[in-house]
């Protein structure tokens, strides 16, 4: 199986979640959001092809990271490959953080149809879902760009039904790692 993405595999990054995070970066995106910080990653012809399997090799290379992010791009344009990545990145225990245009209630109904969707959520320990919307735009803001977005953990909505938000990153304090956040940061 192969996904379409932006960049290679991007480690170290502290701003896409909590802790020491590699992102990948998928390309396509259909929600055209105004002000969107990545406006050439939403064609679904740029980019590059790349075997999911070669993903996961690199992903069993990195050290000390805490987590994946599926970033882009809209991940959840391309749901089976990074079903498959985030599957494997749950069996070498790394988190997985997903950010995506859609709201959460989008992806259910969606689901309906694709019921990956509703596995590659089930891999899914944190999602920020909703467009960027340029009005709602704050610089405050923790690991999202406008205040509609939500910072969702996945298990306990889907758990029991219901939207809960995560609930250290509802202030709008600038978001700063401490050792608790990072395991591997200060070590
Ligand atoms: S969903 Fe994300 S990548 Fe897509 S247009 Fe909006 S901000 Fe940009």
């Amino acid at each position: 199986m192969k996904i379409r993405l932006a960049r290679e595999l991007q480690s170290d990054s502290i701003v896409d979640g909590e802790g020491i995070r590699t992102v990948l970066w998928t390309q396509g995106c259909i929600h055209n959001c105004l002000g969107c910080h990545n406006p050439d990653t939403h064609s679904f012809n740029a980019g590059f092809l790349k075997d999911v399997e070669e993903i996961k090799n690199e992903l069993l290379d990195l050290k000390l990271q805490d987590g994946i992010t599926l970033s882009g791009g809209d991940p959840m344009c391309q749901v089976e490959a990074c079903l498959e990545i985030a599957k494997f990145c749950k069996s070498i225990k790394l988190n997985v953080w997903c950010y995506t245009g859609y709201t959460f209630e989008q992806l259910l109904a969606k689901s309906k149809e694709n019921p990956n969707i509703i596995e590659l959520l089930k891999n899914i320990d944190v999602l920020v879902d909703g467009k960027f919307v340029l009005e709602e735009k704050s610089l405050n803001l923790k690991f999202k760009g406008s205040k509609n977005q939500r910072i969702i953990d996945v298990k306990k909505t889907l758990k029991n039904n219901k939207v809960h938000l995560v609930n250290k990153y509802k202030t709008e304090k600038k978001y700063i790692n401490t050792p608790e956040q990072c395991k591997y940061m200060f070590v």
